[in-house]
């Protein structure tokens, strides 16, 4: 049987990390602003919202980023950008029936908290102007603790935030010089602190594995850390290494990063601690308390997953703002434009800025549910799965199978005539046990797949 660092070594390749399927670089700019107005004015019976706004500046540039983010001093540049996604906001909801509710809004970044308190209260007042948001949503908030005050806080909790993600990452001092993110311990503890007293119901914290200068034993120290700030709930993001396509981050030096063997040990390390600590790991990057919603759906098998990761809410459409972001209706996908002042010109014409997008065939929901299927239920029953879509799984997913025999022999998945099933080994390889399921994927030439992180 061949160790895990063997495994890591064999599956390590450029794969998708499954927020959608098709996959970003499948949406092409053959989906224009009359496709999405009329995926917008479709019967949603039963489709709940879940609205997203993208505030994409930040004081500085951490050098890991892989956001689209615009690293700026001038504040005034926020000026003609929320007038434009107040604009988009406004063309949007008179698309769409009025009589939708949102249960889920989130802002990220870039850095949401980079707005003022008074900007902060006046983007959701907008917000709120435009769209019906339920008394019980989950309202979030992406923090950079570093130059956030308390005002910044009380305007989120004012606006009706009542969730809180803290960008974290590493704290050892070698690796935050590394990666031009420089945060002290007391500074974690006093937005955390902050948070607690103003009463969000949940805070999470990020961390990323992977950085340059981290080692195990610097990652154990801040995971000891991490466990007594007692966060609700923790992503723990691999590290995604594509200066090919994200510039800045040749910046950083390949040779500080850390090898297949550290990696390996730094996820054998946040299993072992956050496992100890109580979290319960629910699959790719995410760890939560058990009582969490995130951990009961999972259970039930009702988890979902989309753009901001595992979600509570699978039949909700996404209804994104801002640059670059990405909206999901039942069978369409849309990106705005990436480029600031393009996404800025163009909504000023319109009111939309669509820069590509695809409509789902029937065969992209099937594979899109068996992949989410298996990322979420971390199994899945090919008798039900055939009868949910009318199709023969066995015949249908012939290839599938084929491709996940390998991984059945290497002990990532116990694979029988009946089912699927990820094995706990297999937990480090969600994304190559989705891949085997993905139809574009198996079609890319070579060069395609570079558009992706590595896998493990
Ligand atoms: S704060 Fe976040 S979005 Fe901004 S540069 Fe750093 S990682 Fe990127």
């Amino acid at each position: 049987m061949p160790t895990t660092l063997d495994l890591l070594r064999k599956y390590s390749v450029p794969g998708p990390r499954y927020t959608s399927y098709p996959t970003a670089p499948y949406f092409h700019t053959g989906f224009g602003e009359a496709d999405w107005a009329e995926a917008l004015a479709a019967p949603a019976a039963g489709r709940g919202l879940s609205l997203y706004a993208h505030i994409p500046f930040c004081d500085s540039l951490c050098y890991y980023c892989g956001c689209n983010m615009v690293a700026t001093r001038d504040y005034g540049k926020t000026v003609p950008y929320l007038a434009a996604i107040e604009r988009e906001m406004a063309e949007t909801a008179a698309r769409i029936d009025a009589s939708r509710v949102a249960h889920q809004l989130h802002w990220g970044g870039g850095t949401p908290t980079y707005l003022s308190p008074d900007d902060i209260r006046r983007l959701m007042a907008i917000m709120k102007q435009h769209f019906r948001i339920a008394p019980d949503a989950e309202i979030s908030c992406e923090v950079d603790p570093r130059e956030l005050t308390r005002a910044h806080l009380e305007a989120l909790r004012e606006s009706g935030f009542n969730r809180v993600s803290f960008g974290v990452q590493d704290m050892d001092p070698a690796v935050q010089q590394a990666v031009n993110r420089i945060q002290s311990a007391e500074l974690i503890r006093q937005v955390m602190d902050w948070s607690r007293e103003l009463g969000f119901s949940s805070i999470n914290l990020d961390l990323i594995v992977g950085l340059p200068k981290q080692t195990v034993e610097s990652f154990r120290r801040t995971l000891a850390q991490v466990v007594e700030w007692a966060p609700d709930r923790l992503a723990v993001f691999a590290y995604a290494h594509v200066p090919w396509m994200k510039k800045h981050q040749q910046l950083i030096q390949e040779a500080d990063l850390p090898d297949a063997a550290v990696r390996l040990g730094l996820q054998q390390a946040v299993n072992e601690r956050l496992g100890e600590a109580g979290y319960v790991n629910i699959g790719l990057d995410h760890f939560a308390r058990p009582e969490d919603e995130l951990v009961r759906a999972q259970q039930n098998k009702t988890l979902w997953r989309n753009f901001q990761g595992y979600t509570t809410h699978k039949d909700s459409d996404i209804l994104a703002f801002g640059v670059s972001s990405i909206s999901q209706t039942a069978d369409v996908y849309m990106q705005n434009e990436k480029n600031l002042k393009r996404y800025q010109t163009r909504v000023g014409y319109t009111g939309f800025a669509v820069e590509r997008g695809i409509r789902l065939s029937r065969d992209d929901r099937i594979r899109r549910d068996a992949i989410t299927r298996v990322m979420c239920d971390l199994e899945l029953d090919f008798a039900a799965f055939g009868r949910e879509w009318d199709i023969g799984f066995a015949d249908y997913f012939a290839e599938a199978l084929a491709d996940l025999q390998p991984l059945a022999d290497d002990g990532l998945v116990e694979l029988g005539t009946e089912r699927v099933a990820v094995t706990e080994r297999g937990r480090l390889f969600l994304r190559n046990i989705g891949m085997c399921f993905d139809r574009y994927l198996k079609e890319a030439a070579t060069g395609d797949r570079l558009r992706y992180s590595r896998t493990a």
